[in-house]
């Protein structure tokens, strides 16, 4: 583990992770772990057992407390019908099959009791989960979420809850998904700093889009920090650093007064067009998650919407979108938007954004990004997939809407999806219901199979998406949110700037515009490569557009072209990524 520790401050250490979300923070960590939290496991000596069954009863005791507060809380803010979910939770806090069970283990066993409680209440959910009864079958979510509170309370961490967050803090992890980031109130978390995780899981592409800045893959820091610990988060860098010291806290605060007066820089130029030096226009669009996103979009001056990621209307409601829900939401950024494009995505579901509470939508999968994801979950829900098309045709009538589909595999595939597509367009037609008859559809190209058969996939397409997130997990077989290998995960692998380079020029034969909405394409290290192997339109989170424009507004496309042909040249990931740096480096001063 890397660890510094500073002569100046004996307490202080700095831990390096993977700088995930740019931005500087000072504030103080509040811990927050999930329910998946590895709990210490130890003997307890014999002469301690009494105690530790004490220990038990106590976190028992302080978490009907707790649930007891949260119940009364919502009664009075929220109704009653909700605060009787937790009626639930006491009930589980009184199970004596539960609890004697934990005790017999104990006894049994002789291990602390947080072990004895996680093995029990986990065969608990686990069996709950299998159940063919959707009512228990959500019992199990409700065991998860108390059995979590009797582990913080057991292991002496303070009450959890994201969506709770009273005060600003640091929010420390040991993981975090993509829903509970985006349930994150801006205000009230100053940064996310977490164990696992990398660049680009879709946490923290969310938390990059709320700009938040984040450092992942900090493997042990939870451990290493408490609440309220004082921390500096450096998002540039990727550095956390615990207990700094004034002159540490003067250094961060020039380098942050030195990044903002850039950033005020870089606004100020976004108001201008984005076009290069010697007069080429880019098309700069925005990624969005929510709806309420595409304001910030327009704010930042997005020539569009280039990926919306419908999965999340699914993740942060508690019961799957109905079809009119679905339009509504849609229908506002289309409308929002005109008469610009706004590119929907249909379903991205699974990998790492399983709709939580759903096992048997979504069962558990060894390898949950080859798994059952995205366009192969869609063809076989085809009813929640139909109720998501028409919504999206619907949707078309109000604006400008191009459809696109994740995860197309080939030729097939997207045969099938059009096909799904084909009779949504013939119900609506046959209720009179208007939509757009001339809506393009395009489809993402993300999967090494779809890369290597462009050629054909681009004959049935109006337009090519490359997602470069998965792509490069795919192609590198790297898996994205896996921080032990995050340093492989190489977007300028020449694998994957040769594929880049195929997958533009099938498209441009076939006169089919090229869009990029991974993170590669919201980096101005790796944007003028983008541009220069002929790339039309680069999409990516609305933060980080006056960034690139900046860039694109200092280059010429001739300059970017020679950077992409010395890079389909070079033989390995470092030099190619030392060339786009140099390119940055000479166009981009921060002082
Ligand atoms: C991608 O894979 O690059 C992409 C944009 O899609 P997502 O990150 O949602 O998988
Ligand atoms: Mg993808």
């Amino acid at each position: 583990m890397p660890y510094r520790m500073d002569p100046s401050s004996k307490n202080e250490f700095t831990v390096q992770g993977i700088a995930a979300s740019e931005g500087i923070a000072y504030g103080q960590v509040f811990v927050y772990l999930q329910s998946d939290v590895e709990v210490p496991s130890y003997q307890v000596e014999p002469g301690k057992r009494v105690d530790e069954i004490a220990r038990f009863d106590r976190a028992l005791v302080l978490t009907r407390q707790q649930v007891a507060k949260i119940k009364s809380e919502v009664e009075k803010n929220i109704g009653a019908e909700e605060a009787a979910i937790f009626d639930a939770h006491l009930m589980v806090l009184e199970d004596e099959a539960l609890i004697g069970e934990t005790i017999r283990e104990f006894e049994s066993t002789g291990r602390n009791m947080e072990t004895c409680f996680h093995q029990v209440s986990s065969r608990y959910v686990q069996a709950f989960a299998e159940i063919d009864d959707e009512y228990l079958r959500e019992r199990a979510g409700d065991l998860r979420d108390v059995a979590q509170r009797v582990l913080q309370n057991l292991l002496g961490q303070a009450e959890n809850s994201l969506k709770r967050l009273a005060e600003q803090r640091v929010v420390a992890a040991n993981d975090i998904t993509p829903s509970e980031c985006a349930s994150l109130d801006r205000s009230g978390a100053l940064a996310i700093v977490t164990d696992s995780g990398s660049k680009t899981s879709h946490a923290v592409i969310v938390a990059r889009s709320m700009k938040i800045p984040a450092v992942v893959g900090v493997r042990d820091l939870t451990r290493r920090v408490t609440d309220g610990s004082w921390v500096i988060v450096d998002g540039y860098d990727g550095v956390v650093i615990v207990n700094p010291s004034e002159s540490t806290l003067f250094r961060y605060g020039k380098i942050q007064e030195r990044k903002k007066s850039f950033e005020a820089r870089l606004l100020e130029n976004n108001q201008l067009p984005a076009v290069t030096l010697d007069g080429v226009g880019v098309t700069l669009m925005a990624n969005i998650e929510k709806a309420t996103e595409a304001t910030r979009a327009k704010n930042f001056l997005a020539q569009g919407i280039g990926l919306y990621r419908t999965e999340f209307l699914f993740l942060n409601s508690a019961s799957i979108p109905t079809e009119q829900e679905q339009f509504l939401a849609y229908k506002e950024v289309v409308e929002l938007m005109a008469p610009l494009p706004v590119v929907i995505r249909t379903l991205d579901l699974g990998g790492d954004k399983p709709l939580a509470g759903k096992a048997d939508l979504f069962p558990k999968e060894n390898n949950p990004f080859m798994g059952f994801r995205a366009i192969r979950w869609c063809l076989e829900h085809q009813d929640i997939f139909k109720d998501q098309l028409r919504a999206i045709l619907m949707a078309s009538h109000f604006g400008k809407v191009d459809l696109m589909y994740p995860m197309i595999s080939g030729v097939g595939e997207l045969a099938r999806a059009n096909a799904v597509l084909e009779e949504c367009r013939q119900e609506l037609q046959a209720k009179g219901v208007p939509f757009d008859v001339d809506m393009p559809v395009g489809a993402m190209i993300e999967i090494p199979s779809a890369a290597a058969t462009a050629d054909l996939l681009a004959k049935h397409c109006a337009f090519f998406s490359i997602g470069t997130n998965d792509l490069i997990q795919y192609m590198l077989a790297i898996d994205r949110v896996n921080e032990r290998i995050a340093h492989l995960y190489e977007p300028t692998h020449p694998a994957i700037v040769r594929t880049l380079q195929k997958i533009v020029e099938e498209a441009h034969q076939r006169k089919l515009r090229v869009s990029v909405c991974g993170e590669m394409a919201g980096d101005p290290v790796f944007a003028p490569l983008l541009l220069g192997l002929g790339v039309d339109c680069l999409s990516m989170s609305p933060a980080w557009l006056p960034a690139v424009k900046y860039l694109i507004r200092a280059t010429t496309m001739s300059d970017a072209r020679a950077l992409a042909a010395e890079a389909l040249a070079l033989e390995s990931a470092s030099e190619i990524y030392a060339r786009c740096e140099a390119f940055y480096r000479a166009r981009v001063k921060i002082d």
